[in-house]
């Protein structure tokens, strides 16, 4: 068997810059490379007379040469090709720029097949730059041919014979993952021709087939892990029972607001699990603003009140302190010392915390990623609360945890995922939702507009700052570079120096991206909030939690490259106050299904039917965000479009590890080799 594990650079035509063009697709290995999937295909082999084309549509022909190829030159480096060619039906001229060499392949008197668009004016039909092959030939023209997903200089054909030849290479010899039952029972194409399909199928039922089989691996692989995953859990952990006679109630009658129902029943939920000896494990997923903050506040008091510590993980240094504020606010009261331990205190106050925490003199310690190193020693650590989980990998989750004795964990994210997903991407978690916002919410007025409006954008913004209020202006994320995070930090700065030179420079402008140091983000945050800046231009790093009251307005720059789910809870930094607040979309396409995506911006503000829409509209892996840890990449599968086969693969999966928890019987060896493959590969995903 060919090893799957070898350089890419060992496959014929692939040269050291090819090389390096394949790593940025992420292709280090021949398996990357016969895995990389094609994004759409295009089906060449169907010939049409030249009578029957229309205008701007693409086709591929079979004609005769009428001419050789006549070279124009029409100065030193410009130069162009022309031949007229005839089918039974109709005659067609034929029009390459700067490709002189096509006049050794074309001759006069022979046959040849092209593939290209068609312009059509008065009747008279031309092809421009068509892709070709000689009549017996089938490199480019005269089958169905696959289109890679792309961002770089590799082009299609390149990398489509590099593909072709790690094919070759392989010759059909990869191992069959799936036992024989499986194949048999969903008359699954076999591996080999699965893979050989995709790439180059012969017919689209044969596509359709390769798809399914390997849609049938990924998804089959994610479900067995995760049951896998789960059972572990399962075996009987012996947890914290805390006191019955500790009430919530206490804290929420002192509040000075009432909660939502949804609020309240969340909180029974939670309640109810740490009553149980079990540790909870439970996901809290609610909108922006929909008070998820206090309810782990209040969930956080039962924990202290019955003797035990709290940690609180937040994805952002800004974002640990905000919490702090606020659990001061309402816990102090109560005799609860609450701490924060982020980066940029001292050495030595980061001592004293430490000390506390492991004296138990600290209740409650909220903090980022610092929180998880190993100096940080809790006394008696009993809930584990972490905050924006797509953030947080599973691993880290896991470490905090380490540091309790079966601590209850609770797991807050305003990423809203529709539930069906929900419930299997978190097999391991149960599920609590948070479906109401507080009363006297404002709706945030979304506007989505082209180029054409920005001064009357521009000229808003002002209006709004002179008002009293404050404004964001978000930046886009830049593909297609070399380095994300200096092109974004670039986006910024260079956004930034127009408006602070020209169109605001009468106003107070800052500018914050992420690569800056946690200590001046914090500063400019800060100044932000006390309304010494008026308008911040901002990456996304402003998207979680910041509480600014004042601050009306958002402005969303090239809004089409971001996620809906990421713009909604973007807007959500607006509408926190007592104003009227606007978000403005700011989009710079003319594809129709970016219309589309802005359209359900502006016509709905709950995230839960947004983000079942742009499933829908994209599809899970661009929903999801290529970087978002916990949630499986699939590179086939679309958790949205395969929605049904992921109901009967969980099925199946379930069937299988009633039967066979670990996957040992000797038939169901393969699958183990394929959840190890598929699934661990998923890193974040193993504990
Ligand atoms: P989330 O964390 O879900 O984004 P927060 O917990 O930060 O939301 O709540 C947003 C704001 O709403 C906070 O200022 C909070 O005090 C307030 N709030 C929470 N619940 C209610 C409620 N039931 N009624 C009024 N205000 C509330
Ligand atoms: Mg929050």
């Amino acid at each position: 068997m060919v090893n799957l594990n070898q350089d890419v650079k060992y496959v014929k035509g692939v040269g050291p810059n090819k090389v390096k063009l394949l790593n940025k697709l992420n292709i280090y290995t021949l398996n990357d490379l016969i895995t990389y999937y094609p994004r759409d295909y295009e089906d060449r082999s169907i010939v049409t007379n030249l009578k029957d084309v229309v205008d701007n549509e693409k086709y591929t022909i079979e004609v005769l040469a009428l001419t050789d190829v006549n070279v124009r030159y029409i100065n030193r480096n410009k130069n162009y090709e022309k031949v007229i060619v005839k089918d039974d039906t109709d005659n067609c001229v034929i029009t390459w720029f700067n490709q002189p060499y096509v006049k050794d392949n074309i001759k006069k008197g022979e046959k040849y097949r092209f593939y290209g668009k068609v312009t059509k004016k008065n009747g008279f039909i031309e092809l421009n730059s068509p892709t070709y092959d000689s009549i017996a030939n089938t490199k480019n023209t005269g089958k169905i041919i696959p289109i890679y997903p792309l961002t770089n200089s590799l082009s299609q054909n390149v990398l489509r014979s590099i593909i072709e030849n790690g094919l070759k290479l392989v010759n059909s010899s990869l191992n069959e993952k799936l036992p024989k039952y499986l194949l048999d029972e969903y008359r699954l194409l076999d591996i080999n021709n699965a893979i050989n399909q995709i790439h180059f199928p012969d017919n689209f039922s044969n596509f359709s087939k390769a798809r399914t089989r390997l849609v049938f691996d990924e998804l089959l692989s994610m479900q067995l892990g995760l049951l896998m995953l789960k059972s572990e859990n399962l075996e009987e952990i012996k947890g914290i029972k805390y006191r019955k006679d500790v009430k919530m109630s206490d804290v929420i009658n002192d509040l000075p607001f009432k909660l939502t129902n949804a609020q309240l029943r969340v909180l029974e939920d939670i309640n109810n699990d740490m009553e149980q000896e079990k540790p909870m494990n439970r996901l809290l997923q609610g909108d922006v603003g929909s008070g998820k903050t206090i309810v782990s506040m209040i969930a956080a008091y039962k924990a202290v009140k019955s003797g035990y510590q709290v940690a609180m993980l937040a994805p952002t240094m800004i974002l640990a302190k905000q919490h702090l504020v606020n659990f001061q606010k309402i816990l102090s009261q109560y005799g609860i010392r609450c701490e924060a331990l982020v980066g940029g205190i001292t050495a030595k106050k980061k001592r004293e915390i430490l000390e506390k925490v492991e004296n138990g003199d600290i209740d409650v310690l909220i903090g980022t990623h610092a929180l998880i190193e190993e100096n940080v020693i809790f006394k008696n650590l009993g809930f584990v609360v972490t905050d924006e989980q797509h953030r947080f990998g599973v691993k880290q989750r896991a470490k905090i945890v380490s540091k309790g004795n079966n601590p209850d964990v609770l797991v807050m994210t305003a990423t809203p995922i529709p539930r069906t997903l929900a419930l299997i991407l978190y097999g391991d978690l149960d599920i609590s939702v948070i479906d109401e916002l507080p009363p006297n919410r404002k709706k945030v007025e979304t506007f989505a507009v082209s180029k054409r409006y920005e001064e009357r954008v521009n000229e808003f913004i002002k209006k709004e700052v002179r008002s009293g209020r404050q404004a964001y202006i978000v930046c886009p994320l830049v593909e297609e570079s070399d380095d994300e995070s200096t092109a974004n930090l670039k986006a910024v700065t260079e956004i930034y120096e127009n408006y602070k030179n020209d169109i605001f420079k009468d106003f107070k402008l800052e500018y914050l991206h992420g690569k800056m140091k946690s200590k001046d983000k914090d500063e400019i945050m800060e100044r932000f909030k006390n309304g010494e800046i008026e308008i911040l231009i901002s990456t996304t790093v402003i998207e979680v939690g910041v509480d600014v009251p004042n601050a009306s307005v958002m402005v969303i720059e090239n809004a089409e490259r971001f996620g809906l789910a990421q713009l909604h809870q973007l807007r959500g930094r607006v509408g926190r106050g007592e104003y009227a607040s606007y978000c403005i979309l700011k989009y710079n396409s003319k594809s129709e299904i970016v219309r589309q995506r802005m359209e359900i911006m502006t016509k709905t503000d709950n995230g839960f039917t947004i983000a079942e829409k742009d499933l829908q509209l994209r599809g899970s892996g661009e929903f999801f965000g290529t970087k978002q840890h916990g949630i499986p990449e699939f590179k086939i599968a679309n958790l949205f479009k395969d929605m049904e086969e992921l109901k009967e693969v969980q099925a199946l999966a379930l069937k299988i590890i009633n039967k066979d928890p670990k996957l040992e019987k000797e038939e169901n060896k393969p699958l183990r080799e394929l959840v190890k493959e598929q699934f661990t590969s998923k890193a974040e995903l193993t504990i």
